[in-house]
């Protein structure tokens, strides 16, 4: 499945059942029975496939689960309590003290400090590099680092990587790579471009309706000779010979879902799933919509840096043109020069809705540097691209004509 046509006959018929509820079934149970002792034993040691305890999965996080690793061309995945519970999973499944992780491109602020501030404190050590500093981040990967982590397209700074050169480089320094498509679900398919995990935060596009905070990773299927093998993972070998394909799923599973529980619930995954359906459709609409608004927004305001990768003056456009033909999400930036114009056209705007959150089926818009990045030095944000005046605008899927008008009435 690599077109919009198969993903939309695939969703609607996939989400949804033929038979009895057509709508995904809501399993609320906590807790499982199990038939017998020999079931139980058979659940925990992995032969039996039947729910062991909410924590460690339940039905209803089963089939999202089944449907997000179909459309990456996984093995399997994992369904999480947040975006952020999918990234810290991932990353304390796979880290000891004593690791450092790269972060390649700006970062979403949640991923930042997580890895600046609260990895640290357990002993894993991270090394940020700009998307651009290549031979920089050739010559850490091959200092025999375990794990890279990239966004697709930087949220908010709106750079776009050479993803398929860090895969190169780490597939070739037996490195595992980490993909956040956040912003690019069914655009940026990194598992089949040879990318070991992909994770999402499915509060975002997946779901679109703004009413399920979720996560989800989504793993390959790890082969005989697999880089996994090295030695540098002796940590997870146990597990890897056990699990087999599936090895990626167990480390999460038993290195961090069990002991951390950042597990998604059921209620949430059904309205997850109730978004997923038509996530072709709105990912479509809203590509479209955003470089209609990116450029409307160019021509029209005076005195506001507008940032998107369809502008000819955005130093990534030829990235854009050659690796995002279907687009690269949502996102684009205002920069109105400072904190107090930035302020005025957010509450000069009438359709706008100010929140934290992007890939709404609404336009949705926030000031960066005194929300998300407040708490951030100056290094730091001009590390990321957070300037004073810096808007973030997510585009929906209203008529990105009227929106553009808004925003020129909002500016005046
Ligand atoms: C929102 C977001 C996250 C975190 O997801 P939550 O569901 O809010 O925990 C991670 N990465 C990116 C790119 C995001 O936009």
């Amino acid at each position: 499945m690599n077109n919009f046509e198969d993903f939309n006959t695939f969703l609607v018929q996939n989400v949804g059942s033929k038979t009895r509820a057509i709508a995904p079934t809501i399993t609320p149970s906590a807790a499982f029975g199990y038939e017998s002792a020999e079931e139980a034993e058979g659940i925990f040691d992995g032969s039996v496939q039947n729910p062991l305890y909410a924590r460690m999965g339940n039905p209803t996080n089963a089939k999202l689960e089944a449907i997000m690793a179909k459309i990456e061309g996984g093995t399997d995945a994992i369904a999480t309590s947040s975006g952020m519970g999918a990234i810290a999973m991932v990353l304390t499944a796979l880290l000891e003290s004593g690791d450092e992780v790269v972060c390649v491109g700006g970062f979403f602020g949640g991923t930042y400090t997580l890895v600046n501030e609260t990895l640290a404190r357990f002993g894993v050590k991270g090394v940020f590099f700009d998307v651009d500093a290549m031979k920089d981040i050739e010559a850490k990967i091959s200092s025999g680092v375990k794990v890279v982590i990239i966004e697709s397209v930087g949220n908010p700074n709106l750079k776009l990587p050479l993803l398929q050169k860090v895969i190169d480089l780490c597939n070739a320094h037996n490195t595992l790579l980490i993909v956040d498509n956040t912003v690019t679900p069914l655009i940026i398919q990194p598992l089949k471009m040879g990318a070991d995990i992909v994770i999402y935060s499915s509060t975002k596009i997946i779901s679109g309706h703004s009413a399920a905070l979720g996560g989800i990773a989504v793993f390959r299927e790890v082969g005989k000779n697999d880089k996994l093998k090295d030695t540098k993972y002796s940590a997870v070998h146990p597990i890897v010979e056990k699990a087999k394909k599936k090895a990626f799923f167990a480390i999460c599973k038993k290195r961090a879902m069990r002991d951390f529980g950042m597990s998604a619930n059921a209620f949430g995954s059904f309205l997850t799933m109730l978004g997923l359906e038509t996530l072709a459709l709105r990912t479509e609409r809203v590509n479209t919509n955003v470089q209609i608004v990116a450029k409307l927004l160019f021509e029209g305001l005076r005195d506001i840096e507008v940032r998107h990768p369809s502008l000819e003056n955005h130093e990534h456009h030829d990235r854009f043109k050659s690796n995002f033909s279907d687009g690269c999400g949502p996102l684009l930036t205002l920069d109105c020069g400072s904190k107090e114009k930035a302020f005025a056209l957010l509450n000069n705007a009438k359709l706008l809705t100010q929140t934290a959150n992007i890939g709404d089926n609404r336009t949705l818009a926030l000031h960066m540097r005194s929300t998300i990045y407040r708490d951030f030095t100056p290094k730091e944000c001009d590390f990321l691209g957070i300037t004073d005046g810096l808007i973030r605008v997510s585009i929906g899927l209203e008529s990105p004509h009227t929106i553009a008008e808004d925003f020129i009435q909002a500016a005046q």
